[in-house]
Formats: structure tokens, C-alpha cells, sequence
């Protein structure tokens, strides 16, 4: 109880805060992202649809977890989580997945497949309800630090989802050095791509060892930790990153000065929406 009410107090906070003109969905948007909570996002293009990290348990006191409405909804693939294509997983903390529930989620949905770190296929294998025959869905990720890709048919079309990742280190330094945290980089039906980063570090120098494969395609939404957004601003993320438009996530129930004194653009309430496009200019 105590969690909803710092949870309202977030939605009226959120409703204070700007967004910018560009990120609301129109009709002739190749792709839209709807946030549900934390980092979990989901991104459909007709109807090739993807979500990030949405099935997870733990708030620890700190980040807000998935409505239960929402979150039977996607257990179910009551729409708009129908048709799920494809699952990704940024990395195994609590706050961002649960081995059980992707199982079953996974033993529920035969047709979506998922895009998950290493560490993750260890602990669903080792959760009490796994099932041998998921095992073919599974896209593992491996714990290296170069690029890896990975074409995806979905909906009748055979590169519906492109998916480009690399590992960048867990925020936190040492400490957080073993989780294997994925950023992705998906592009829908050819048409719009989105980034998703998991827990990524704001320390520069993944950023930069990783600069070719930042550079080797332009993404059209990224979705940050908010810390990015925070520690380098705006203008010296999209850089590094090579996006046109940033939305943090990862926001905590308590909404920080600098996120609501911040004109950037964060995910902060859930079912909100934003179009994903090509730049104009
Ligand atoms: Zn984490
Ligand atoms: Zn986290």
C-alpha cells in the first residue's frame, strides 16, 4: 500500500513535467513504443511487436512495478500484447525479469521466441518450471564484448526484426561487473529502430570502444536509463549513441530533480506512447 501511494504521487508529479512536441505518435508512424513501468516497453510496427523487459517482480523499494492489470493483460496477450513476436532481455536483475514468469510466458505464447543474455538461459533453466522444449525460442546472447546480430521472421516477413546488440557493462563499476547487460538495437519491418539499454553504464569508455557499432546504424528512439540523460545530458548521449530522439526510463517512483527540471524526455506514466520515425531533416 504504501508503494501505490508513492506511485500516484509519481503520475501527478509525471503530468507536470514537458514533452516535446516530436514524440507523440502519429498515424504514419512506422513503429510506437508504450511504456508499462521501469524499463519494460513494448514497440509494435503493424504487427510485428517486441517487448523489453516485462516481466519482472522486484521493485526494491525503489522503481515501480508493472500494473497488475497490465501485467495480466500481457500474461494473457490481451491486447496490444497480443502477438508478441519476440521477448528481449536486458539482464537478470529482478527488477528487469523473472526466470519463472518468462517460462511461463514463453510455455503460454508458442509463437514468441526470446532475445536473452547467457546468464539468463542459466536461470531459466534452473527455474522449477522449466520446460526442455522452450529451449528452441531461446536467441542467447553470449557474454563477449563485440557486436552481435540476428535476423528475426515474423508476420510473413523475413526480417521483421534485425537485431544488433553488444554488452555494455552494468552501471555500478566492479561491483556490477559480472551481469551481462545487453543493449539492443532493433529495426522493425526495415522501417523504424529502437534502442534499449538495460542497465548501461555512464562511464564513456564502452561507449567509445563500442563507436563502430553505434555508428553503423542511426536509431530512431533510444530508451536510456535515465542516469544517461542525467550524468552526460541530451545532446552528448544521442551522440554517443547515434539516436535522433532519447526517452529515459528507469525512472524511480520518487521522481528526481533532475528528471522533473530536466526538458528531455522520459517514460514515466504507464500507456504512454511515443512515435518512432525517421528524422525529417
Ligand atoms: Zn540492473
Ligand atoms: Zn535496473
Amino acid at each position: 500500500m504504501k508503494c501505490q501511494i508513492a506511485y500516484v504521487a509519481s503520475l501527478v508529479a509525471a503530468s507536470l513535467l514537458a514533452l516535446p512536441a516530436s514524440a507523440h505518435p502519429v498515424a504514419d508512424d512506422p513503429a510506437t513504443a508504450q511504456f508499462l513501468a521501469n524499463e519494460a516497453v513494448l514497440v509494435f510496427a503493424g504487427e510485428t511487436k517486441i517487448l523489453f523487459d516485462p516481466l519482472y517482480t522486484q521493485s526494491y523499494n525503489n522503481y515501480p512495478l508493472v500494473d497488475p492489470a497490465m501485467r495480466a493483460a500481457l500474461m494473457a496477450g490481451e491486447a496490444p500484447y497480443d502477438g508478441v513476436d519476440a521477448v528481449f532481455i536486458s539482464h537478470i536483475h529482478g527488477d528487469h525479469f523473472d526466470a519463472e514468469d518468462l517460462n511461463t510466458y514463453l510455455a503460454t505464447h508458442s509463437e514468441t521466441v526470446a532475445v536473452i543474455p547467457f546468464q539468463a538461459r542459466l536461470d531459466m533453466r534452473a527455474a522449477a518450471n522449466w520446460d526442455e522444449s522452450l529451449e528452441a525460442r531461446l536467441h542467447v546472447m553470449s557474454f563477449i564484448s563485440g557486436p552481435q546480430s540476428l535476423t528475426i521472421g515474423a508476420d510473413g516477413d523475413a526480417r521483421a526484426l534485425q537485431i544488433e546488440a553488444v554488452h555494455i557493462p552494468h552501471a555500478g563499476g566492479a561491483g556490477r561487473a559480472h551481469i551481462q547487460n545487453m543493449a539492443y538495437r532493433v529495426t522493425l519491418r526495415d522501417e523504424a529502430t529502437v534502442m534499449h539499454m538495460g542497465d548501461a553504464t555512464p562511464d564513456a569508455a564502452p561507449y567509445a570502444a563500442q563507436h563502430a557499432h553505434f555508428q553503423a546504424r542511426t536509431t530512431h528512439r533510444a530508451f536510456p536509463p535515465y542516469w544517461l540523460i542525467q550524468q552526460w545530458g541530451g545532446e552528448v548521449l544521442r551522440e554517443r549513441i547515434n539516436a535522433d530522439e532519447v526517452t529515459g526510463i528507469h525512472v524511480p517512483i520518487r521522481l528526481p530533480g533532475a528528471v522533473t527540471a530536466s526538458s528531455e524526455d522520459f517514460f514515466t506514466r504507464p500507456g504512454e506512447q511515443r512515435g518512432v520515425h525517421p528524422h525529417e531533416d
